[in-house]
């Protein structure tokens, strides 16, 4: 599988079909970080293996990376339904990336283009594990104000680093509503309520749009239980709505349920 995938980098690259791949490279300590691999020879030093687990759709919407040219990606189900998110909202378009794909069975598959990407990806089910279902239940089974404590708690050492949003894939605004100051949405400084306000912000503007890589989980340093909230959207949004193909806050059907917006 690391050779298939090492030789389609390759291909990808000294064909001309792409100028950049963005893979997994191994970093410091036991660490593996995001390598961009710009000459064929380069393609051996991409790894693949359990620790490769980082969304690096990131990049695909950062304008330094865009000024490289058309990348190709190294992508497991959760970049590509990133890739397939950012398609449906145009942040990026068939022909302006290349997908190196990896079944959940460690397979490299081969798309003709992201249109058969995306029917690829569709037909894997969206679920949480059964960790991630106990994990939301548990919090379900708490009354509102054990929540309420639960949220202010765990969110009041949060430092406001910003690392959850500069690691989230589908948060890509050049300037985050938090940045505004006129007028000022959020509030700047860390302190409780101003932390529940950001993480409410931030989580209901991926609602219906997460795909739970656990990017932000994985890069908060203070391993604040983020995916908790997003979960539970997912599971709210599956429950309530029936599952959401689209930014849930966008959406409308004539037929929902809630009569308000009539
Ligand atoms: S909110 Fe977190 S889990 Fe969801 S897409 Fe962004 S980084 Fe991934
Ligand atoms: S990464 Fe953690 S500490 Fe930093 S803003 Fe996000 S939740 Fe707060």
């Amino acid at each position: 599988m690391l050779a298939k995938m090492r030789q389609k980098a390759k291909d990808l690259l000294s064909s001309g079909v792409v100028s950049t791949v963005i893979g997994y490279g191994e970093g410091s300590g036991n660490r593996v970080r995001a390598l961009f691999i710009r000459k064929p020879d380069d393609a051996d030093k991409l790894i693949l293996d359990e620790r490769c687990v980082q969304n690096l759709a990131v990049y695909l919407t950062k304008r330094e990376v865009r000024a490289l040219g058309r990348p190709a990606v190294v992508a497991r189900v959760p970049v590509m339904r990133t890739i397939q998110q950012l398609m449906f909202e145009k942040q990026v378009a068939e022909g302006e990336v290349a997908v190196i794909g990896i079944s959940p069975d460690s397979q490299v598959l081969d798309f003709p283009d992201l249109k058969s990407m995306a029917e690829y990806v569709s037909a894997i089910p969206f679920e949480l594990s059964a960790d991630e279902k106990a994990a939301v239940e548990k919090l379900e089974k708490m009354t509102a104000g054990e929540r309420w404590n639960f949220w202010l708690d765990v969110l009041s050492g949060c430092s406001k680093c910003y690392a959850c949003r500069q690691s989230c894939p589908l948060c890509y605004c050049e300037r985050c509503t938090v940045e505004c100051n006129q007028p000022q949405w959020v509030s700047v400084p860390s302190h409780g309520l101003g932390n529940l306000e950001w993480h409410i912000m931030r989580a209901m503007h991926l609602a219906g749009r997460c795909v739970n890589c656990g990017d932000c989980f994985r890069a908060c340093p203070l391993e604040i239980p983020l995916n908790l909230l997003t979960q539970k959207i997912i599971t709210d949004i599956a429950d309530k709505f029936g599952g959401a193909d689209e930014y849930a806050l966008n959406a409308f059907k004539p037929d929902d349920k809630e009569d308000f917006i009539r």
